[in-house]
């Protein structure tokens, strides 16, 4: 009796087997990762075949192997699921204090040499001189003379950049004088589906605390040094994905394409609803590419979006790194969301993956330093951007490395919801991913318009 009870429930686990390898082989077809199949099954149906043969014919201890079996296996999924291992959270951003956009990497790479802007940089920051010349001698992105130039694909990029430039203005707008009243609650749920209907994957809100905003602008020359002290209430944050397929093939000239393309993306969901918005009576404003006031990654981790990793950028949960942030900030009164926290810290900790295959070594592999009054990884701006001024794209292979960057099919939700609690399963998928996908997964087909 007890054991064809044994057996009953082990042809049960059987079958529960058989479903996650059918469900694994899904998963890698869909990603086009369907050469990785044959690792899969190497292991797993010997397993099969063994286990099988196990209950299928009668010999002396049956009974212990199938509890010895059947014990494991419930174990396995029992410390899956169950939360272990000790929760390690980030430090509050709120005493950071505020970033200034003339030390980002961005503003300082547009520097002209001699010009006004460049001498008061300069001679605040004498130390930064010397690479930054050195960087800005270099060939710029999309470029002859970079590692992946070609000039019809980097024309695709380039006419991005020029549109976004051209729409830049359009961030700020006359405001109706019929105000129309709101409710909170409803207006929100309402902003946020306005966002998804015009192509986000993700939407949060937050309210703007003093550090989301940079102190001084940097980025263009006409408004360098401005200061920075008109603050919205509220900052409606969102995200675009980029396709996985084009970022395996970091990092490519259609990676730069797809960027581009995202921030486009990102740049008309904005439109629609700073325009919406100020449609109902309300201030708004588009932060989009090159026309931030605002530090975007800061406000998606206050927004619930993500949590920002060992690559220094923002990490979700659906899609990991691989997505672009749109983020309109107003005086529309919302309902914030709250940050989010499902496991990054204590998974990136034991993973390193972006560190290991970061072409600069610009993303550390130790611990996380103390940076003003908080302690998180600090990564290598100058030695991440003179990486892209060779290549002559925006790079993307630690996007493209991240665990988290996979598609977001019922296999990989399982995963993410695991290692959400448990740090059995963060050691234990680190060890499939590396298994199955090797350190990182590469593709270099490009669209198939961009070969033609
Ligand atoms: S974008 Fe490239 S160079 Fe920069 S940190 Fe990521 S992998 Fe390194
Ligand atoms: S690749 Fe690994 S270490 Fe790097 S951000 Fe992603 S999870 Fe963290």
């Amino acid at each position: 009796m007890l054991v064809s009870l044994l057996v009953f429930m082990g042809w049960l686990l059987l079958l529960g087997i058989v479903i996650l390898l059918i469900l694994m082989v899904k998963t890698l077809q869909v990603e086009g990762e369907t050469n990785k199949i044959q690792r899969l099954l190497f292991p797993l149906v010997p397993l099969l075949i063994v286990s099988t043969a196990i209950l299928t014919f009668d010999f002396p201890f049956k009974a212990y192997f199938l509890v010895f079996g059947e014990l494991l296996v419930l174990i396995i999924f029992l410390l899956l699921i169950l939360p272990n291992g000790e929760v390690i959270t980030q430090d509050n951003p709120s005493s950071s204090g505020q970033l200034d956009e003339r030390d980002i990497m961005f503003a300082r790479a547009n520097y002209q040499q001699g010009n006004e802007n460049y001498r008061d940089y300069y001679s605040r920051n004498p130390q930064r001189k010397e690479i930054d010349d050195n960087i800005r001698s270099m060939p710029n992105l999309c470029s002859p003379g970079t590692f992946t130039y070609n000039p019809l694909d980097a024309a695709v990029a380039d006419a991005a950049f020029v549109f976004l430039g051209d729409i830049r203005h359009l961030a700020e707008g006359e405001i109706n004088s019929q105000k129309l009243e709101v409710e909170s609650e409803k207006i929100s749920l309402r902003l946020k589906g306005l966002a998804q209907y015009y192509g986000a994957k993700l939407v949060g809100i937050t309210e703007i605390k003093p550090y989301h905003y940079y102190s001084h602008r940097g980025r263009h020359p006409e408004v360098y040094g401005e200061k920075i002290d008109k603050h919205d209430r509220y900052a409606i944050v969102f995200a675009v994905e980029m396709d996985y397929e084009i970022m395996k093939g970091a990092p490519q000239i259609q990676v730069v394409a797809e960027s581009s393309r995202q921030y486009i993306e990102g740049a008309k969901i904005g439109m629609m609803l700073a325009y919406y918005i100020r449609q109902l009576g309300y201030h708004a404003r588009n932060h989009m590419d090159g026309n931030y006031l605002v530090v975007a990654p800061l406000l998606a981790q206050d927004a619930g979006l993500g949590e920002i990793g060992r690559m220094g950028i923002l990490v979700t949960e659906e899609f990991g790194p691989r997505v672009r942030l749109g983020v309109v900030t107003t005086d529309l009164p919302v309902i914030p969301d709250k940050p989010v926290d499902f496991g990054v810290q204590n998974f990136c900790i034991i993973c390193k993956k972006c560190a290991q295959t970061c072409p600069s070594q610009a993303i550390p592999h130790g611990d996380k330093e103390k940076v003003g009054e908080i302690k998180r990884w600090k990564i290598n701006q100058e030695s991440c951007y003179t990486f892209w001024r060779k290549a002559g794209t925006d790079c993307g292979v630690c996007m493209s490395t991240c665990p988290y960057s996979k598609p977001n099919t019922i296999l990989h939700k399982f995963v993410r919801f695991s290692i959400r609690r448990s740090q059995f399963a963060r050691k234990m998928f680190l060890l499939l991913d590396d298994y199955i996908y090797g350190k990182r997964p590469l593709s270099l087909k490009k669209p198939k318009w961009m070969e033609l």
